[in-house]
């Protein structure tokens, strides 16, 4: 698997390292973390979308939308399931400004829920026919895949907060 990390000024910082996702290796099916081809950091600042999965045949390619100036980063949208969600992860929001502020920490955390809720696609897309549920169910779902696998997790959050 490939992990890339488009190029930006050097006042923007991608909140997960290359070992970040390394460590979430044992939380994700050998099955599934196999047929996953590469996984793209991006900017948020051109995007609706923080979250992005594209299947080529067998595998697929995942993007995250997520990148920090001075510990902010844009708020996509005014949706109240969207500002509750970040809330939920400690990013302090302004509506007005459309800006979130970040501890490093958090961040990463929210960083990991993204990657993991993709990953849910996957593995939903494995076990269930598009036409068994709706699409709505299945984001909810894959946010339901992402919390739970992030709560097994706590060796890497105590990693992340040392
Ligand atoms: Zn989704």
């Amino acid at each position: 698997m490939k992990v890339t990390y488009d190029s930006v000024t050097s006042e923007y910082l991608y909140p997960l390292s290359k070992s970040d996702i390394t460590s979430i290796r044992d939380l994700v099916s050998q099955d599934i973390w196999a047929r996953i081809r590469s996984i793209r950091f991006g900017c948020n600042t051109k995007t609706t979308q923080e979250g992005r999965v594209v299947q080529h045949g067998r595998f697929y390619d995942i993007r995250i939308n997520l990148c920090l100036n001075n510990f902010r980063s844009t708020l996509l949208s005014d949706k109240l399931s969207y500002i509750n969600q970040i809330s939920h992860f400690g990013g302090v929001v302004d509506t007005n400004k459309h800006i979130v502020s970040w501890r490093l920490n958090d961040a990463k955390r929210y960083s990991l829920f993204l990657l993991l809720h993709e990953i849910g696609h996957i593995l939903f897309s494995a076990n269930f026919t598009s036409s068994r549920r709706g699409l709505d169910s299945e984001e909810q779902w894959c946010d339901n895949y992402a919390v739970e696998r992030l709560k097994q997790f706590k060796d890497l959050c105590k990693t992340l907060d040392s």
